[in-house]
């Protein structure tokens, strides 16, 4: 054996998340109930921009999130008519068959909304209640008070969410004084880090206080740079055992906020923080709502913590193969399997797991494609014009002609239907 072997051969610790023990919590709509932490998996939330006046238009909006894979929706509730709308909202939904838990969110006069509008109350799932929008000093206590008792009352999940950009100011007043005190003062970033956890922290252990069950709280503390928000959730993961929602606040649009918001969840999913999350993706004009569910189902499927969509890997082309035609297949084909999902998902158990590859040359090709479940390899530059297919990591066939796109779809469908049809359903895996 060579140095270079023999110095690889000890074993080699896979990757793979850790997992935090965190208490369970859950949130229930009718016989639909959604466990959160304690070992369930990673749950992703959305929510809508609709007006939550317009009853219709809201329960649309939450169709198309809970659709496109968003187990809970939170709406916003911040005015009476917003509060006498939920309820509507909720049998509209229950009368298209969608049972998405739905999440109020209040700020300011949440104990108002949820004291005069008890059916709002009622319809709701979980409340999310931002501790540094509740009010001041004693009134602010008082108003928290009663949006807990009425929780309790109504065995809701509660989500205290901290935002830095919504801090209580009076507490960070209170601990930056504090700090001023001290003979050697921490740097302001790090008492406003301390802050935010205190904020949430105290918040939770007021609510169990008041009579919150603690199985039903949910604690956040979201930021809006990355490396703050790691910093803030692995202080506040070391610090309670309560399931914690994640999400990079204000992330922004497009690249920018997808790409800021996977940085920072992943870093933190890994360590195994983290029970729900959101992406706060800003939509681009035109750009539909649920761009932020994908978004999420794709950073938890990219980690490896659910599957949601069959994989396509596809490489990403070179002078090796000048045409597009790899390109426009390998989307055709990632198109056309995302969008068979809906229905997939119930006929074909197990095909969220399944890989296919669409590669460009013969360099990589035959090799990607063997460790795919079905995969083709298409012709480079000056290769012969024939597209080997591997299913199950052995060539079966090879296609040629101009109908290529065509017959491997075909010969994708038949795969799924072989490996996780009705035959194989029956006994209860695939094959
Ligand atoms: S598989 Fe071929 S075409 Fe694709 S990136 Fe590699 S060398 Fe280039």
């Amino acid at each position: 054996m060579s140095d270079a072997a023999s110095a690889l051969d000890d074993f080699i610790e896979p990757a793979r998340p850790a997992q935090r023990a965190s208490r369970q919590a859950t949130v229930r709509w009718g016989s639909r109930i959604v466990t959160l932490g304690g070992g369930a998996p990673v749950r992703v939330q959305s929510m809508t921009n609709t007006d939550t006046v317009d009853a219709i238009e809201t329960a649309i909006q939450v169709k198309e999130l809970a659709v496109a894979g968003s187990e809970m929706v939170r709406i916003t509730v911040n005015t009476p008519e917003a509060a006498a709308a939920v309820p509507h909202i909720r049998e509209q939904l229950d009368r298209m068959g969608v049972d998405v838990p739905l999440v109020g969110d209040f700020h300011y006069n949440g104990h108002r909304l949820l004291t005069d509008f008890p059916a709002c109350a009622e319809a709701l799932s979980k409340y999310r209640i931002n501790p540094g929008n509740v009010g001041k000093g004693d009134k602010g206590d008082r108003q928290f008070a009663q949006m807990i008792e009425i929780a309790a009352r109504h065995d809701k999940a509660v989500r205290i969410g901290v935002n830095w950009g919504s801090l209580d100011q009076e507490l960070l007043a209170r601990m930056m004084d504090e700090n001023g005190r001290r003979a050697e003062p921490f740097e302001p970033q790090q008492i406003m880090y301390r802050a935010i956890v205190t904020s949430a922290i105290e918040s939770a252990r007021r609510a169990v206080e008041l009579g919150l069950n603690p199985d039903n709280i949910i604690l956040s503390c979201k930021m809006s740079a990355v490396q703050d928000l790691v910093t803030v959730y692995r202080a506040l993961a070391r610090r309670c055992d309560h399931a914690l929602h994640l999400g990079l606040t204000e992330a922004g649009m497009g690249t920018k906020g997808t790409v800021a918001s996977a940085t920072a969840l992943a870093l933190l999913l890994q360590d195994g923080i983290g029970d729900t999350i959101r992406v706060s993706l800003t939509p681009q004009p035109g750009e539909a709502r649920t761009q932020e569910v994908v978004v999420a189902l794709e950073i938890l499927q990219s980690l490896g913590l659910r599957s949601f969509n069959p994989s396509v890997t596809a490489c990403p082309g070179c002078g090796r193969t000048t045409s597009t035609t790899f390109q426009e297949m390998a989307k055709s084909i990632d198109d056309y399997l995302r969008a068979q999902m809906p229905v997939w998902r119930a006929r074909y158990p197990g095909v969220e797991k399944m890989k296919v590859a669409v590669m460009g040359c013969i360099v990589n090709g035959p090799g990607e494609s063997k460790h795919a479940d079905i995969g083709i390899s298409l012709p480079g530059n000056g290769e012969a014009p024939a597209a080997p297919v591997f299913i199950d990591g052995e060539k079966a066939l090879t296609l040629r002609g101009e109908r290529i796109a065509e017959e491997f779809q075909a010969l994708v469908e038949n795969y799924i239907e072989k490996r996780y049809g009705t035959a194989t359903r029956s006994e209860g895996q695939p094959a």
